[in-house]
């Protein structure tokens, strides 16, 4: 079956060719670097990866790009004209640091969340502020094509020379206008016009521009960044759905009034992680970061688990009780891999390995379906732990995991005595021989001991198995 992907632009799922063969082009919104992201955030990023890692999976090489915004990105950014401070230097003062350490430091508190999250590495990652230069000369493109104008050293995007503006919200422009609260900018010929390039001598991070000093409006950074990393006409383009409008929508309408070409030809959005049925957000002060949850003690794999176990276009609900079920499962995952990797292989589980692998593929080529997918992977794994299976059942699992990106090669399982260190694997042999015997209490103080020091035991049909936990 071919891959297939809903593309917000169409309403619709489309098969997914990409404009070179083999090759994708995608660009991801990145965060904005004023404090730690949040795992509402990381919905968005786990869905990225996720992305290129099945497209890998089909074959394909892909270049993907996710941005740094690192100024421009305004408070209130619910109107395409974004107002309110700009998020950096809010927070450059309220912690009275510069606007330069405080996304330094959140930059690289991101790329750390990033590691634990088993993010693979973007192509590239570009500042905002390191771009300046390609912002004004698209602004100045724009100009010269009609359709921005300047006002008082700031330049404005003139919606109204945009015949599609609004068709990726699925807008028109009098319904936009309608619904915006839109404060009075006399500065602009239409309430709708957003900035481009804006003067304000009370911004911090100002550069000089031909306009005079400024700093760059937040959607024209993705514009200039994805051309100029991933040329005119990208493949994807992914963001939570808060971004379809306005950012995608604005920048849509730079990159395509510039160029004269259509700039996304799959636009992915991913629904929100909630709590209590609202939008996990900043604002809404209703978030956890990943460093809250990695500091409760909850694993990372957990984490990520949770955030991609559910269809990217249906919304989740966050709750503690969901990273602890998904706990388990990267248990059960653990103990699959250690049956499999210690079993054989036999007619049975070679004929599951098979359909596991087509029902994965058929449910992933229709945008996505992981909640179908991980259905099938888990059918498989009950399956075969009743029935048995080896080596292949585990290089199945280990290909899959090239998707999942769960590390199921190193999660900690349940093993037998004979790969215990020696100290250990004596304490294990005492306690089945003081058993055997009926000395329970002599049995029990070894189990305590070997509580102690980190390991726990079970006993099975098959004897004594044990596992690391945290101490
Ligand atoms: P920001 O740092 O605010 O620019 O957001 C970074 C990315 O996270 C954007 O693609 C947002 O759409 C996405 N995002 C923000 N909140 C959520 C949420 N609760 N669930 C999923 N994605 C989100
Ligand atoms: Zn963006």
């Amino acid at each position: 079956m071919a891959l297939r992907f809903y593309n917000t632009l169409s309403r619709k799922k489309e098969t997914f060719r990409p404009l070179k063969k083999g090759i994708v082009k995608m660009y991801n919104c990145g965060p904005t670097v004023y404090d730690f992201a949040h795992i509402g955030n990381f919905r968005a990023y786990v869905f990225a990866d996720l992305l290129r890692r099945y497209l890998e999976y089909k074959g394909f090489r892909v270049k993907q790009v996710m941005n740094i915004t690192d100024v421009g990105h305004m408070s209130i950014d619910d109107d395409a004209d974004s107002r309110g401070e700009d998020k950096i230097e809010a927070s450059a003062r309220k912690q009275h640091k510069t606007p330069l350490e405080i996304s330094h430091f959140y930059t690289k508190a991101f790329i750390e969340d990033a590691k634990s999250m088993n993010l693979m590495k973007p192509m590239k990652m570009p500042k905002a502020t390191k771009h300046i230069k390609e912002m004004t000369a698209l602004v100045q493109k724009l100009i010269k094509k009609g359709h921005a104008y300047v006002v008082n050293g700031s330049v404005y995007y003139d919606v109204g020379s945009f015949k599609k503006y609004g068709r990726l919200s699925g807008n028109s422009i009098e319904q936009l206008r309608a619904g915006a609260r839109l404060e009075v900018n006399p500065e602009k010929k239409n309430p709708l016009d957003f900035a481009l390039w804006i003067s304000n001598p009370k911004h911090v991070m100002q550069w000089d521009s031909p306009w005079g000093r400024g700093y760059p409006g937040w959607h024209i950074e993705c514009s200039a960044m994805s051309m100029k990393y991933l040329g005119d006409t990208i493949d994807i383009h992914t963001g939570g759905e808060d971004n379809i409008f306005p950012h995608h929508e604005c920048e849509i309408a730079q990159s395509e009034g510039a160029t004269g070409k259509p700039f996304v030809r799959y636009w992915l959005h991913i629904r929100h992680l909630m709590v209590n049925g609202q939008k996990m957000s900043k604002s809404k002060g209703n978030f956890y970061t990943l460093r809250d949850l990695l500091a409760k003690g909850y694993n990372p794999k957990a984490i990520r688990y949770l955030l991609l176990s559910a269809h990217y276009r249906t919304r989740l609900n966050f709750t503690e009780d969901g990273v602890k079920k998904a706990e388990g499962l990267i248990r059960r995952f653990g103990e699959f891999m250690e049956n499999m990797r210690t079993g054989k292989d036999n007619a049975k589980s070679l004929r599951a390995i098979k359909k596991v692998n087509k029902e994965f593929e058929a449910a992933m080529d229709d945008d996505l379906n992981m909640p179908r997918a991980l259905a099938s992977i888990f059918e498989f794994m009950r399956n075969l732990n009743k029935s048995g299976g080896g080596p292949k059942a585990y290089q199945t699992m280990i290909a899959f995991d090239s998707v999942l990106g769960l590390g199921l090669s190193d999660i900690e399982a349940w093993k037998v005595a004979k790969d215990a260190e020696p100290e250990i694997r004596k304490l294990i042999k005492k306690r089945e021989e003081l058993r055997k015997t009926n000395k329970w209490s002599e049995a029990d103080k070894i189990r305590a001991a070997l509580t102690k020091k980190g390991i726990v035991i079970e006993d099975t049909e098959k004897g004594p198995r044990w596992r690391k936990v945290k101490k």
